[in-house]
């Protein structure tokens, strides 16, 4: 927005004077300067108060002269009844200003435009401060958040509306995949998209994953539990590319790659996708977002997971074509499992482990399969690796992977579940629904894509109640 800088920079001299006088007032009752903290703090109050009642002033002073008649959204025809105070939450805290207001149709609706023009819901936050609500509630308890914001904000907001506010976010979000599902499964889209599909990645990745969420709806007072707690799983997908880790930033870890024949890649434009459901309608949602990636287009499609069954047999349905690649650390985790379950003494324990993790970093997963086979008779564990190596043996082929330069660890998609599941729906005091788990998890995936603003816009865009 424009707006002359000459007008500024008189306010600015006039609050600087301000200042100056009440300073020097305190340095004569002998009170002592104010230090630099108390200064900004004193002024940031100030901005405030001029936000709050400037912003009123701004709306009051866009109210026309009202017409005695306008169109009703019902086709009928609204009167005007009288200028009317109305008050909304703003950045700035409770704002107040006057507009006209019109009834006296048919359909009982009342009216005030100025409220549509601007897109504010008397009683209710404005978009601006909804973007920072939402912003606090995806990265801080619902009940740990008020603090942060009266820190930032200088005012008071309750949990609830924090939690609405970030909810609502959630909402938008879903609303928005919901119409993408719909878009992505109608046949004409399809084969337009296929004739313009945009750019298209020459690499891509999928990957998924699901980390478990304690569901434990609150108690109203005097209510008894209706559930009991649940624990469910928040799957996660999320859609990456990759690049290669400049020399200079190569961690330790990375270094070692190196002298293991890996290239170190690292994931960028990720974008993540969760919710709780089965995985018949994650499915849905993977197919959807994976349009808007080109995912199907892409020449190389990778998708790395576990072994979880779920996962592949929606990559074996949606994206037939797809390389599938079971995570490293997984697969190597199991050997580990198995030699710590069948070799007590620890020197023929690291001599198995370390030839075998050799063997499966080579992709030679049948001499894996004999060698557990070899142990099945000393127990379970032994047969669980049996069957997982037998299952995935294909998608352990490590030594093509690495020679094709692919990327054979999911850590992306798990750090995308510690990012969404871990640092939020598991903090200390969440208790959650499923809706709100699931509304505050993908406010938290938009950001975590990039796509925070895009909510925002739509939030500010919405159609207001009349
Ligand atoms: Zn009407």
């Amino acid at each position: 927005m424009n707006y002359n800088i000459e007008t500024i920079n008189g306010l600015a001299q006039q609050l600087a004077e301000i200042f100056k006088v009440a300073v020097m007032e305190r340095q004569k009752a002998g009170t002592g300067t104010p230090l630099i903290a108390e200064i900004e703090n004193g002024m940031r109050e100030a901005l405030r108060q001029i936000g709050k009642q400037a912003l009123g002033m701004f709306l009051s002073s866009m109210q026309a002269t009202p017409d005695s008649e306008i169109d009703c959204p019902c086709g009928g025809e609204l009167h005007y009844q009288r200028m009317r105070t109305a008050k909304v939450i703003s950045v700035f805290g409770r704002v107040t200003y006057e507009r006209a207001y019109y009834a006296g149709c048919g359909c009982q609706q009342g009216q005030a435009p100025l409220d549509e023009q601007f897109g504010l819901e008397p009683g209710a936050v404005t978009a601006g401060l909804a973007a920072l609500l939402g912003l606090a509630g995806i990265e801080f308890s619902y009940d740990q958040s008020p603090k942060w914001l009266q820190a930032y904000l200088l005012f008071d907001v309750s949990e609830n509306t924090v939690r609405s506010e970030t909810e609502q976010m959630g909402a938008l979000q879903a609303q928005q995949e919901e119409e993408l599902i719909q878009h992505t499964q109608d046949e004409v889209v399809l084969q337009e998209r296929q004739r313009h599909p945009g750019s298209v990645p020459p690499r891509l990745y999928g990957s998924m994953d699901a980390a478990k969420v304690r569901i434990q709806p609150r108690i109203k007072q005097g209510q008894e539990a209706e559930e009991h707690e649940d624990w469910r799983d928040m799957k996660v997908l999320c859609w990456f590319e990759t690049e290669t880790v400049p020399l200079a930033q190569r961690s330790k870890r990375q270094r070692q790659k190196v002298q293991r024949e890996q290239i170190p890649l690292r994931a960028k434009n990720m974008r993540y996708f969760c919710d709780i459901t089965e995985a018949e309608n994650f499915g849905k949602l993977l197919w959807a977002t994976g349009c808007t990636v080109n995912a199907d287009l892409s020449p190389e499609l990778i998708f790395l997971g576990d072994g979880a069954v779920w996962i592949w047999n929606l990559v074996a349905k949606y994206y037939p074509n797809a390389i599938q690649i079971v995570d490293w650390y997984h697969a190597e985790e199991y050997l580990e499992d198995l030699a710590v379950a069948a070799f007590p003494d620890l020197s023929e324990r690291t001599a198995w482990l370390e030839g075998l993790t050799q063997t499966l970093w080579d992709g030679q997963v049948e001499q894996v399969i004999s060698a557990c086979k070899a142990l099945a008779p000393s127990g379970g564990e032994a047969r669980k690796a049996v069957t997982y190596f037998y299952n995935n043996a294909e998608r352990m082929r490590y030594d093509q992977f690495r020679a094709a330069g692919y990327m054979i660890g999911s850590g992306t998609v798990e750090s995308g579940c510690k990012q969404i599941v871990t640092h939020r729906l598991k903090l200390p005091g969440a208790q959650w629904t499923v809706t709100g788990a699931v509304q505050t998890a993908k406010a938290r995936a938009a950001w975590l894509s990039g796509q925070w603003q895009t909510l925002c816009d739509q939030r500010s865009a919405l159609p207001l109640a009349i």
